[in-house]
């Protein structure tokens, strides 16, 4: 696009942009109606993502008697005699606008003057307020621990198959057994036996800190992204450790299961480089197991690092090292691996920059402070 002369650095300029087609039928999901417009899939104009931060007014209509559902607050919900129609805002600058549709009903439950919202496919399950009373115990408990909660709404929406999440602004997928975890074996088994801790507690909870971390902490760059995954599965060990329920006990052994998984593939890469590899399947041989490195050295050694500095630093420094670090690059700029280092110094007066060297930017893996 010619825009005719140079702009200066901080000028404003407004851009129209249009697309159309069937933009949705890519993203149809087989026998299901559902369908979602993701962050990162270019269905809207995106710059990297050092350069992202946009408020966003949209008004998204969708053929009866699917709904749409969208990051940001919810303005109105009309219909007309074919379409349901939804208008949101979103005041904060964000990164991931992410949309979605198809076949929902919904459930809310206000709590602290917020709205968690539970989208759920084809119908409400009784299970599905206990979701938001997960939901809300969790949030408030970042509250104490990372600052105010950054969006006043929070959508939760089903996927209907099992065993993932993922966390764009103010909006969250996540499978069906987090909707209803007993409602056949195989969601039994994944929401209780897929991790430590029991899988659908972690997956909520780790979706969730995304809110703070990845979302109001923003990242640089693809080689920062410890900064979301690894910040956001340490918040939600601590969440799991303050459940009625679980405690102390199971965070103790999260923290155990990640050294002893990091440890296994931490000579294969390290977390700022991680995010490049690819795994090598070929028919010729390769290395099946290089398809797990990427996660596992990315979130679990990430994290494993953060509990090696918890307990570290203890408790006090290391809750402060959080919030500042919430509240230093709240929303933006985006922050930089190199900004560990420097907020950790802050709090400590210590110089981490060697531990960073060996572990973070090299292939070390420490052993977890006494
Ligand atoms: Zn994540």
């Amino acid at each position: 696009m010619d825009l005719g002369r140079t702009y200066k650095n901080g000028e404003n300029l407004k851009l129209r942009f249009e697309i159309d087609g069937p933009i949705l039928d890519d993203e149809s999901e087989g026998e299901f109606n559902y369908w979602r417009l993701q962050p990162g899939t270019h269905w809207l104009p995106e710059p990297e993502t050092a350069g992202q931060g946009y408020t966003v007014d949209a008004t998204i209509a969708v053929e009866k008697p699917y709904v749409a559902i969208a990051s940001a607050r919810t303005v109105s919900r009309t219909e007309t005699p074919t379409h349901n129609v939804v208008k949101v805002t979103m005041d904060k600058p964000i990164t991931w606008f992410a949309v979605a549709a198809g076949k929902y009903k919904s459930l809310d439950l206000v709590r602290n003057n917020r709205t968690v919202r539970a989208w759920c496919y084809g119908g409400v399950p009784s299970t599905a307020e206990q979701l938001l009373k997960t939901a809300h115990g969790i949030l408030d408990f970042y509250d104490a621990l990372l600052g105010g909660v950054p969006f006043d709404e929070i959508n939760l929406v089903e996927v209907p198959y099992l065993g993932f999440g993922q966390a764009p602004a103010g909006m969250i997928w996540l499978t069906r057994e987090a909707f209803n975890p007993t409602a056949d074996l195989e969601a039994r088994y994944v929401a209780g036996y897929g991790a430590v801790g029991g899988w659908a507690n972690r997956m909520i909870a780790h979706e969730l800190a995304h809110q703070y971390w990845g979302n109001r902490v923003k990242i640089y760059g693809n080689g920062d992204n410890w900064l979301s995954e690894a910040f956001a599965e340490y918040s939600s060990s601590l969440a799991i450790k303050a459940m009625k329920k679980k405690g102390p006990g199971v965070y103790d052994n999260i923290v155990a299961d990640w050294g002893v998984r990091a440890a296994k593939v931490a000579s294969k890469g390290t977390i700022p480089t991680t995010q490049y590899m690819q795994p090598r399947f070929s028919d010729k041989g390769g290395d099946p197991e290089s398809a797990g490195y990427r996660q596992t050295i990315l979130y679990t050694k990430g994290a494993y690092l953060l509990a090696c500095l918890h307990r570290e630093l203890g408790d006090d420094a290391f809750f402060r090292f959080l919030r500042l670090y919430q509240k230093r690059f709240a929303w933006y700029p985006p922050s930089i691996s190199q900004d560990v280092p420097d907020m950790l110094k802050a709090i400590t007066g210590r110089d981490f920059g060697p531990w960073m060297a060996d572990n973070f930017w090299g292939t070390g893996m420490p052993a977890l402070p006494k």
